[in-house]
C-alpha cells in the first residue's frame, strides 16, 4: 500500500481541518518513514525477490518493529501521547494516533502473509490483495480518490484555496506509484533504503502545500 496512506491523511483533515497535511502524513506513513531507517541500520531485513508477490518484488521477511502489531500500537500511543503533550489538543491527538494505526490496517489488506501481531515468533497476517494486480489498484484507488474528495470537500468547506502545490502532490504520488508497479525491482537493499528515505519530501510537500494564508 502506498497512496492509501497518503489517502488516510487526505481523509483526515475532514476530522481535524487545522492540522496541517504535513502532519496528517507523518502520522499515516510513519511506519513507512521509519522502515528505511531501520533497514539502513541492519536492524529490519528485507529480501527482494522478484514474483514473490504480483505487486512487489519485496519478501519483508522481518519488520517487527516497523510494521507488528504490537509495536505499531505502542507508536500510534506514543504519537497521540506526544502530540498531546506539546499542543493540549486531544482531538488531534487522537486523529495523529490513529493515523499511526490505520498504517497497519491498510497493509493488512494488501500484504502477503508477512505481517507479524508482535516481534519474535509471531504469526505472520495478511489479507493478500496483492496476489490481484487489478483488485490492489482498484480497492487502493478508490481509497485515494475518496481522501481526496474528502480534503478537497473541507476545504471547499473552509473557503481555503487548494493551489498547483497540492496538485502537483497529487500527480507525484500517483507518479511514484506507477513507477513501483511497472519499473524493474529494486538492484539491492541499500538503494530500497535509500530510495525509501525520500518519502520525506512528501511530508514536507503536505506542509509546504497545506499552508493556510490567514486573514
Ligand atoms: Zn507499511
Amino acid at each position: 500500500m502506498f497512496i492509501g496512506h497518503f489517502a488516510a491523511g487526505m481523509a483526515a483533515k475532514q476530522v481535524k481541518p487545522t492540522l496541517s497535511l504535513g502532519t496528517l502524513f507523518l502520522a499515516a506513513q510513519f511506519l513507512d518513514l521509519l522502515w528505511p531507517t531501520l533497514l539502513l541500520l541492519g536492524i529490519e531485513h528485507v529480501i527482494i525477490s522478484p514474483g514473490i508477490s504480483n505487486m512487489t518484488p519485496l519478501d519483508f521477511v522481518d519488520y517487527p518493529i516497523s510494521h507488528s502489531l504490537l509495536v505499531v500500537v505502542i507508536w500510534s500511543l506514543l504519537f497521540g501521547v506526544g502530540y498531546f503533550l506539546f499542543t493540549k489538543n486531544r482531538t488531534g491527538a487522537l486523529v495523529l494516533g490513529g493515523l499511526v494505526l490505520s498504517h497497519w490496517v491498510l497493509d493488512l489488506i494488501v500484504h502477503i502473509p508477512d505481517l507479524p501481531l508482535y516481534p519474535g515468533e509471531s504469526p505472520k497476517v495478511r489479507l493478500g490483495l496483492w496476489n490481484s494486480p487489478f483488485f490492489t489498484i482498484l480497492i487502493e484507488g478508490v481509497i485515494f480518490v475518496v481522501g481526496l474528495g474528502l480534503y478537497l470537500h473541507i476545504k471547499n468547506k473552509k473557503n481555503e484555496p487548494v493551489t498547483w502545490k497540492f496538485w502537483s502532490l497529487v500527480a507525484f504520488l500517483v507518479l511514484i506509484y506507477v513507477i513501483n508497479f511497472i519499473g524493474p525491482p529494486p538492484p539491492d537493499v541499500q538503494m530500497i533504503a535509500l530510495a525509501g528515505q525520500l518519502q520525506w519530501l512528501f511530508v514536507l510537500w503536505g506542509w509546504w502545500a497545506d499552508k493556510q494564508r490567514t486573514i
